[in-house]
């Protein structure tokens, strides 16, 4: 018996679905890190049968690896372009988000070898100083056209800081920035909000929405209720039950001290299955609904729950991400958030794919 992570594709596509009609303009799926850690070969069919025709990944071999499944439709791949890609890009199809000066010269000579004219994203940075053109590089492109010859730019796109916290400045200046930006490439279409962006109005509407971990069942808008769907839940086995009397300490460090004759569920995760050791004396998993504590150390393999006031018994599941407790909760829990959770779930898992 293992731990089993049922995903629910039905649910992923009925997420997209509820994202495009709220955008009610185009919307992507951006299935980097494999989908959040869900799968992108199991995800990304689902979402082109369902009528998704943007995809984006953050590096060009998750790309290379899903276009067979997704035949001519828009693939673009977020962190851009290195040296000795350019030949895989413009081969497969696969469209560069140039972010640089430098990146641009990439796929200007790809254009040139070619002599073809090869699409491309162009990302402005608004803020987030990761990726995508700076003020200066936008007014040399601006100054000399040659820069982007042999270039069409299809999309040009920003990223926000703070979507998630809708009172905050930063959101509208960069609204106010990109779409000034954007106006210096007239041919191109806009790509802003991805998931809680979609939440913040009208102003951040584009051509091209770029939600991912709406899709996947994470709370878009923290501190309200979740309007998406639940996708993911793991549940595992009780291996044993020990018995341990008042004053027995468990697992290594002997950091959980019991108080009173307890019960003590053994599961077979641990932080090897991205179960993070940092969820240590703070995570809760559920039995019938009810809410389990997490005594002592999270172990590379092994867990431990005080069911003591219940009456589970070896065999029984306890459900450690679910309806009664999402992934980011879990993730408040372990000090991080639902996107680290899910995007580290474990390979160790039996994976059961609902609606595939
Ligand atoms: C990851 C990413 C997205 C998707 O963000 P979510 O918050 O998961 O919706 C969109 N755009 C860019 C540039 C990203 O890196």
């Amino acid at each position: 018996m293992s731990a089993v992570l049922e995903i629910d594709l039905e649910a992923i596509v009925e997420n997209w679905r509820a994202l495009a009609a709220r955008h009610s303009a185009p919307t992507a799926g951006v299935i980097k890190a494999d989908a959040y850690g869900l799968g992108a070969a199991q995800v990304a069919p689902k979402l082109l049968a369902a009528g998704c025709e943007h995809f984006f990944t953050a590096h060009l071999h998750e790309a290379l690896a899903v276009r067979p499944l997704l035949p001519g439709v828009l693939l673009a791949v977020l962190n851009g372009i290195e040296p000795g890609e350019a030949a895989a890009f413009s081969e497969q199809n696969i469209t560069p988000v140039l972010g640089s000066l430098r990146e641009i010269a990439l796929w200007r000579a790809e254009a040139a070898r070619r002599a073809r004219v090869l699409p491309a994203i162009v990302h402005i940075d608004t803020g987030m100083a990761r990726l995508g053109l700076s003020a200066p590089e936008l007014a040399a492109l601006r100054e000399d056209a040659a820069l982007l010859a042999g270039l069409r730019v299809d999309y040009v796109m920003t990223h926000l800081v703070s979507a998630d916290t809708p009172e905050s400045a930063l959101n509208p200046r960069q609204a106010a920035a990109f779409f000034a930006a954007a106006r210096q490439f007239p041919g191109a279409k806009t790509s802003f909000a991805n998931s809680s962006g979609l939440f913040l109005g009208p102003a951040f509407r584009s051509d091209l929405a770029r939600p991912g971990a709406a899709l996947y069942g994470l709370n878009p808008t923290p501190g309200r209720e979740n309007p998406m769907r639940r996708a993911v839940r793991l549940t595992a086995p009780i291996l044993q039950i020990h018995e341990v009397p008042p004053g027995g300490t468990v697992g290594y460090g002997g950091s959980w001290t019991a108080a009173r004759p307890s019960r003590i569920a053994t599961l077979g995760v641990g932080y090897a299955d991205g179960y993070h050791r940092s969820l240590s004396n703070r995570a809760t998993a559920r039995f019938d609904g009810n809410p389990v504590p997490l005594v002592g150390r999270v172990s590379m393999d092994l867990t431990t729950f005080d069911v003591t006031d219940t009456p589970a018994m070896p065999g029984d599941l306890l459900e450690l991400i679910g309806p009664g407790h999402a992934a980011d909760a879990l993730g408040a829990e372990a000090g991080t958030n639902g996107y680290e959770i899910l995007t580290s779930l474990g390979r160790r898992y039996r994976r059961r794919y609902l609606g595939a």
